[in-house]
């Protein structure tokens, strides 16, 4: 039997607000353990929390930026659960009333654009994180994290590879990371997926029975898990098994899902309406004022970068993965404006050395202007294409400009053409037999000659020119 695979996707995002979602304790990652805490998200009897209005506008910029419908009015809810890194016993979450729905995003797969629909924006507090200590059998509890800010994104079962998969997790991240409400870092758990799958018989209208994978912290986990997954679910359909709804974790280690508990349902959480929290009122006078401030999204600067700057798709796409990589773009096109050599030149030369050093590109010690006037000697003719690209990389490794970097090392191109003949005329008597050959009809050796001219001159000859007094040598 042929079977469909069909995924869906819990994502939480760690807000990047300065305090906590109901008290006035920082955010900020790395303190001491226990530093960052208050009687309120620590849990005392008796105290109150008080909503963060800058959770709720960062929600309300990934629901306009997701076209959602925004509730004019939302509730928390107490999720009930015991475990000992969430002190209350219980999470403050939403359930029956979001702050947002039935919104989409659209991804790009074998350059066909695909809709998936996200069903629900919702807000809650993160929990404190455990540290197991395994040489003294025992475990620590941090309360730092315990009320972060976090909103998860639930996705429609619209999802059918892997691939898309991920596809969807990355453009969520780039819309994140571009509204500038979460830093996107999956390696550190700023933004974490779980992923729900079934495969059902190709054609059958219903739904399979799940699984939820979670414990995947990069793109590749998260692809790699769900390719197992399939292969372990097609296996237990195949010998006529049934799937078991749970929750299984993915272990990098050995490439594999393991069974972890059984799937909660929500009744098992006794969820209820928070009574120490007011209902959430967005009114449309926020929402104009979110929408006004909202930065200019992947999709629309990838169309205007091909539209304005005449680029293909596929360097569109990358340029704008991230936004600072598209400031760069645009900063050094302002100075040197020739679009598609810029874009070369990122996608190229930067992005490898990037790449190479793990670095992103705020890191990066060229600046876009230092770049700008490097293609600007090249379209001058000042240096070749060859030695930009050792110039790039002094300045990459040193951060100086690349005027300093060809004075110092005497990389001018030459394009004296009497000093470019003289050195060739130099090699042509090196090679008396060549030059026979060569008229005889074995043209080939024209590249030799060239290369002989480049060695000589430490490949600072101006190509062209030595193409042209060249041939004329041959000639006679
Ligand atoms: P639960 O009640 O188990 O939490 P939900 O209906 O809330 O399930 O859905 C949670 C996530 O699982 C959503 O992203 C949804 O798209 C996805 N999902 C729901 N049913 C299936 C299914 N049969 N196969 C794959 N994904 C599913
Ligand atoms: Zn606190
Ligand atoms: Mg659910």
């Amino acid at each position: 039997m042929d079977y469909e695979v069909v995924i869906g996707l819990e994502v939480h995002a760690q807000l990047l607000t300065e305090s906590k979602i109901f008290c006035g304790c920082s955010t900020k990652f790395g303190a001491a353990p226990n530093t960052h805490t208050c009687p309120v998200c620590l849990g005392m009897p008796g105290v109150l929390p008080v909503l963060n209005r800058k959770v709720v506008e960062f929600t309300l910029r990934l629901a306009l930026a997701t076209h959602c419908q925004i509730a004019r009015t939302s509730r928390f809810a107490r999720k009930n659960y015991f475990y000992p890194d969430l002190p209350k016993g219980y999470q403050i979450s939403q359930y029956e009333l979001p702050v947002a729905e039935h919104g989409w995003l659209d991804i790009e797969i074998n350059g066909e654009t695909k809709r998936i629909g996200i069903t629900r924006i919702h807000l809650e507090e993160d929990a404190g994180k455990l540290v197991h200590d395994e040489s003294q059998s025992l475990s620590y509890v941090d309360f730092n994290r315990t009320g972060v800010p976090l909103i998860e994104v639930v996705s429609e079962p619209d999802l059918r590879t892997p691939e898309e998969a991920s596809t969807y997790l990355k453009k969520l991240r780039d819309i994140v990371r571009y509204l500038d409400i979460c830093d996107g870092n999956m390696e550190e758990g700023s933004l974490r997926c779980d992923a729900n799958i079934s495969l059902r018989p190709v054609g059958s209208e219903g739904f399979g029975v799940k699984t939820e994978l979670k414990n995947m912290n990069s793109f590749r986990f998260v692809q790699r898990a769900l390719e197992y997954e399939i292969k372990r679910q097609r296996a237990v359909l195949e010998q006529g098994g049934t799937i078991v709804q749970e929750t299984r974790l993915w272990d990098s280690d050995k490439g594999v899902t393991h069974g972890m508990r059984g799937k909660e349902e929500a009744h098992d959480y006794r969820y209820f309406p928070d009574p120490d929290l007011v209902p959430v009122v967005v009114d449309d006078e926020w929402i104009e004022n979110v929408r006004k401030e909202l930065p200019e999204l992947p999709d629309a600067k990838k169309a205007r970068f091909i539209k304005e700057y005449g680029l293909p798709e596929q360097d569109a796409v990358i340029l704008t993965g991230s936004k600072d990589l598209a400031d760069f773009f645009e900063a050094c096109t302002a100075r040197f404006p020739q679009p598609k050599k810029v874009s070369n030149w990122i996608m190229v030369e930067l992005l490898r050395v990037l790449k190479r050093d793990d670095k992103e590109i705020d890191q990066c010690p060229v600046t876009p202007e230092a770049l700008a006037d490097l293609l600007k000697m090249v379209d001058e003719n000042v240096i070749s294409g060859k030695i930009a690209k050792t110039v790039f990389e002094e300045m990459y490794v040193t951060g100086k400009a690349p005027e300093l970097i060809v004075e110092e090392k005497g990389l001018k191109q030459v394009t004296d053409e009497s000093e470019i003949a003289r050195v060739i005329d130099g090699v042509l008597e090196a090679h008396p037999n060549e030059i026979e050959e060569y008229r005889a009809g074995k043209e080939k050796l024209f590249g030799f000659f060239i290369g002989q001219v480049m060695k000589q001159t430490s490949g600072k000859a101006n190509p062209k020119i030595v193409n042209k007094i060249l041939k004329e040598k041959l000639k006679d």
